[in-house]
């Protein structure tokens, strides 16, 4: 085989913590990261990424993994969300809200961008930006929307 050291250590450091390897490979990679301080970064930012894995599918309730089981989870969630008079569309608004406003410099220049390389009337670009902004915001006010007919539905039962 005639890889480079860091590729073969990248691969290595990858099957070490997924399937294992050998005394030998393990050696190897350990005499390689000793003088190489940017595979050494690779490793850790590795067992980061498997440490927030982990963390992760311990916050997900195991009874949640089967999939059946979350569709009653969720429809029981729906029909609380109802009774807890639609709470969870406002926190759907506030966070696409908020998304909005973050994301709104980054878009608004990668409008700017695409309309100059287009060569478009800024008129046109500033436009779609705004359309692109406030589509999310009234998505969220048609939820809403229904959401509340749907209530008033249930009570007149
Ligand atoms: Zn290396």
């Amino acid at each position: 085989m005639n890889e480079n050291p860091h590729g073969r250590a990248r691969d290595l450091i990858g099957r070490e913590r997924v399937d294992g390897i050998s005394t030998a490979d393990h050696e190897w990679l350990n005499g390689h990261l000793e003088t190489c301080p940017e595979c050494v970064r690779l490793a850790e930012a590795t067992d980061h990424a498997l440490q927030s894995l982990r963390a992760l599918s311990v916050a997900i309730p195991p009874a949640l993994a089967n999939r059946t089981q979350l569709r009653v989870y969720l429809r029981a969630q729906d029909l609380q969300k109802r009774r807890r008079g639609g709470w969870m569309v406002w926190a759907a608004c506030g966070v696409s809200w908020a998304a909005g406003i973050a994301s709104a410099p980054y878009v608004w220049r990668a409008f700017e961008w695409m309309g100059h390389l287009s060569g478009l009337p800024s008129l046109v670009w500033k436009m779609g930006f705004a359309l692109w902004w406030a589509a999310p915001a009234l998505l969220a006010a048609g939820a809403l929307l229904i959401d509340r007919s749907d209530g008033e539905r249930y009570r007149t039962r």
